[in-house]
């Protein structure tokens, strides 16, 4: 077995040991007590997202894509048209989804460190006003980018369409509302911000806007509105076996979130982390991918910092040291991640720019004022 590591990757990530051992407890998927967790789970998302009686929330088993993909085919009626924004991997993966759904969409794409334009989306919609539904990632973990949703939402608003927001790896670990998107339905998953473990994903929802979903879905387990009904009428009981551990991890989860200063305070370790390791990581030689005005707190992409860099090696080394980092996924540049979400604190990075500047220099990486000369240039 391999030694324990953090988990510096955008979910699973590493989680307290009080949430994991909430997990320590069998419980019926019937019970009142358990749907009672659930219901107070639901509420406290709506919550979250600045919601009040004109706002709900559903669970639905499955990573995140399930939650995306049961909310794409839940939510489009058949007469429908979507409109996606795609600026990187998990755009690409909604397109993806309507396409196998066989719902018709079109595709706003702007380039995988480029943030989508409003502009540019007001001139799509205006030539394409038979669109009913937008839907945009907002932090797009592909690059670290930061979409601007608040204004991209402003603009389906102006158009009355309805605004679909994947804010998978932001939600918990951003202040953010459903008024301030604009959005009529955003997701997001127990294992990202929130701190919880895998194993569902939820959708926060304005309740005139999912009232109107019945009989849509292209997909019987992922029907969003069927699961919804059912956990409105039995107060809080899933129509299929439920994750009942995951469930007690996450209200775990809450409870530290609110302990912490809730989503503002988690915000700002969020942001001090990652400011941390962008210094630390320019100081021993690496270049972030994006512009920081550009960046999440959320991940950070970095450009390989030599031509044919061994990363399998540089992430065993890593591992060795503690940390578990992440493979880059953006298509036009050599990349490697760095996630700063979790129960991952300053003391953390710290530990982990110590580990990358030993690595480093094991790798020789970079040329020192000892051995100057030592990297080949290209
Ligand atoms: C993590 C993530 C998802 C969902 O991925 P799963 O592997 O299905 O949990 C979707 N969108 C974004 C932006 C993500 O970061």
């Amino acid at each position: 077995m391999d030694p324990e590591y953090i988990l510096l990757t955008p979910g699973p990530l590493s989680t307290s040991d009080t949430v994991r051992s909430a997990m320590n407890r069998d419980l019926s998927t019937w019970d009142a007590d358990y749907n009672h967790i659930v219901q107070t789970i639901r509420q406290r998302l709506v919550t979250m997202l600045g919601g009040g009686n004109d706002t709900t929330s559903v669970l639905m088993q499955g990573s995140g894509t399930f939650g995306v993909e049961a909310t794409i085919g839940t939510v489009v009626p058949p007469a429908g048209r979507l409109v996606v924004i795609n600026n990187g991997a998990y755009g690409a993966r909604i397109l993806e989804i309507a396409r196998r759904l066989e719902i018709p969409s079109i595709e706003a794409r702007f380039g995988e460190t480029e943030p989508a334009s409003a502009e540019h989306l007001d001139r799509l919609l205006t030539e394409n006003p038979d669109t009913t539904h937008v839907a945009a990632v907002h932090c797009e973990t592909t690059s670290g980018i930061l979409n601007p949703v608040e204004s991209l939402g402003y603009v389906v608003a102006k158009h009355k369409m309805s605004f679909i927001v994947d804010a998978m790896s932001s939600l918990g670990g951003m202040p953010m509302t459903l008024d301030s998107l604009s959005a009529d339905f955003v997701i997001s998953s127990a294992n990202k911000c929130i701190q919880g473990v895998p194993g569902f994903s939820f959708v926060v929802a304005r309740r005139q806007a999912l009232e109107s979903c019945s009989g849509n879905s292209r997909s019987l387990s992922l029907d969003l509105y069927d699961q919804w009904t059912e956990m409105e009428a039995h107060h809080g009981k899933w129509r299929f076996t439920s994750p009942t551990h995951t469930v007690l991890a996450f209200a775990q989860a809450l409870e530290e979130l609110e302990t912490e200063g809730g989503v503002t305070a988690r915000a700002e370790r969020y942001t001090t982390n990652q400011q941390r390791l962008v210094a630390g990581m320019v100081e021993i030689g690496f270049r972030p991918l994006l512009a920081t005005s550009l960046q999440s707190p959320i991940i950070t992409s970095f450009h390989d910092p030599v031509a044919n860099f061994d990363f399998a090696r540089f992430y065993g080394l890593l591992k060795q040291h503690g940390f578990v980092i992440y493979p880059g996924k953006v298509t036009h540049a050599d990349t490697f991640r760095i996630g700063n979400i979790g129960d991952v604190h300053p003391p953390d990075i710290e530990r982990l720019l110590n580990a990358i500047a030993e690595v480093a220099e094991l790798m020789s990486l970079f040329p020192t004022s000892t051995s100057p000369g030592d990297r080949t240039p290209g």
